[in-house]
């Protein structure tokens, strides 16, 4: 069994890629990053959002960390022999020391309570090191492979600050904003979110395109302390004042590389421009090409940075990989005949690199008699669910996919 992940041969393939992509609603339709109308709006230029006035800020609270005895004792050896040992790197002024376990963060109780009952053994390296350095209150870039636990690296972090910020009032918008480039992720994002929020009556979100805009106008009218958000559907929302920003001192960015990659950029700095300069900004990411990090960098003030492993993308080793060149004419029979090597009742999924080439497999397969669905940007969200569902259940064990509709899949498991 090998769980799900995808990666990169070089960025420079994934970047040729992500042209012409469309998440949907937020989607990257102007050429990559760089396209000036990223998402799906040919009118960001002309696109008011309320004007904010950061003039006279109240101060706030954001650094909440509090290093445990244990950790204080360590020696500098130990401190490096042990961010060797978990491949961690780090970049910056005055990085704290990574904490080893659970209890070494002064997470609430409930937080520790709700690891407990998931079972977790130990903090990831993302964590370990993180959440020491989120928790100070200062800006970061973190970068970790796919699946190694970088949404509770964020969160955890945010429910500390949330709880320790003035309640929200009538009218006030979130506290906390996540970015996220699919509304897949952001789904998972509040999934997450979720299991440790509910025990701290914090309350989240999901704004994202392709799904009604009521239920979100209602949650986010009533109020709540994190918004989960792609950027276009923020932006739709910001615009007719269902919510604003003018709480938000802690923004994260997940899957950051992609964002702006995806051509996310101008709805990002739409959308920053509603919040204030002193707020805490952490980027996440899977890959970091140096061209993004000088994009991120304009939206970060004086950060630091982790890197578990090396930032040379290589394949994960938990996946057999086999690598055939064949010509277009001969890529169908082939994927024909491989399904009927490896189809014995597990799931499998087969990525494609256009909607349309997706689609058209799809309908081949189905033709022809396998049990296959399709997921992409152009379907709307019932029927992605849907969709995700039949595979997950293993009702429909074929599932082809666009490889950024299927970003987010993180948690399945393929056999
Ligand atoms: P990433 O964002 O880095 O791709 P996720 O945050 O989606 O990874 O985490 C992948 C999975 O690992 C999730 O199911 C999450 O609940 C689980 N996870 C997170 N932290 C830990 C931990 N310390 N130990 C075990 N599993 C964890
Ligand atoms: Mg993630």
């Amino acid at each position: 069994m090998n769980r799900y992940d995808h990666r990169y041969a070089d960025p420079d393939s994934y970047r040729q890629r992500r042209r012409g992509f469309d998440s949907g609603r937020g989607g990257g339709r102007g050429g990559g990053r760089g396209g000036r109308h990223g998402g799906h709006r040919d009118d960001l230029d002309n696109l008011s959002l309320p004007k904010q006035d950061f003039g006279n800020l109240v101060p706030f609270e954001k650094n909440f960390y509090v290093e445990s005895p244990s950790i204080r004792a360590m020696t500098e050896t130990e401190v490096k022999m042990y961010r060797a040992r978990r491949e961690i790197t780090v970049e910056g002024h005055d990085v704290p020391r990574p904490i080893r376990i659970f209890q070494e963060a002064n997470f609430p109780d409930y937080c520790l309570e709700v690891i407990a009952k998931l079972g977790f053994v130990e903090p990831t390296p993302i964590q370990a090191q993180g959440w020491p350095m989120a928790l100070k209150g200062r800006d970061l870039i973190g970068i970790a492979e796919t699946g190694s636990g970088k949404t509770l690296s964020y969160l955890l972090p945010a429910f500390v600050h949330v709880s320790a910020q003035p309640r929200l009032v009538q009218g006030e918008g979130p506290i906390v904003l996540v970015l996220a480039p699919t509304r897949e992720l952001a789904v998972q994002i509040q999934e997450e979110a979720l299991k440790f929020g509910s025990r701290a009556g914090i309350r989240s979100t999901c704004i994202y395109g392709g799904a009604p805009k009521g239920p979100q106008i209602r949650d986010l009218r009533r109020g709540v302390e994190i918004v989960i958000a792609t950027p276009g559907r923020l932006i739709d929302m910001l615009e007719a004042q269902h919510t604003n920003l003018r709480r938000v001192t802690y923004l994260v960015l997940d899957e950051a590389d992609r964002m702006l990659d995806m051509g996310f950029e101008p709805q990002i700095r739409k959308i920053v421009t509603q919040i204030r300069p002193d707020r805490q900004t952490l980027y996440w990411s899977a890959t970091w090409p140096r061209e993004v990090e000088t994009l991120a960098r304009q939206f970060l003030r004086n950060p630091y940075k982790v890197i578990i492993g090396s930032l040379e993308l290589k394949a994960n080793q938990s996946i057999n990989q086999v690598v055939e060149v064949v010509t277009e004419a001969e890529k169908y029979n082939r994927l024909i005949k491989l399904l009927k090597e490896v189809m014995d009742g597990s799931r499998i999924l087969i990525f494609t690199e256009t909607k349309k080439g997706c689609d058209q497999v799809t309908r081949q397969l189905r033709m022809d008699g396998w049990p296959a669905l399709s997921i992409h940007g152009d379907k709307n969200q019932s029927e992605r669910d849907w969709v995700l569902a039949e595979f997950r259940s293993g009702r429909s064990p074929i599932m082809t996919a666009t490889d950024v509709a299927a970003r987010g899949l993180g948690r399945i498991t393929v056999c």
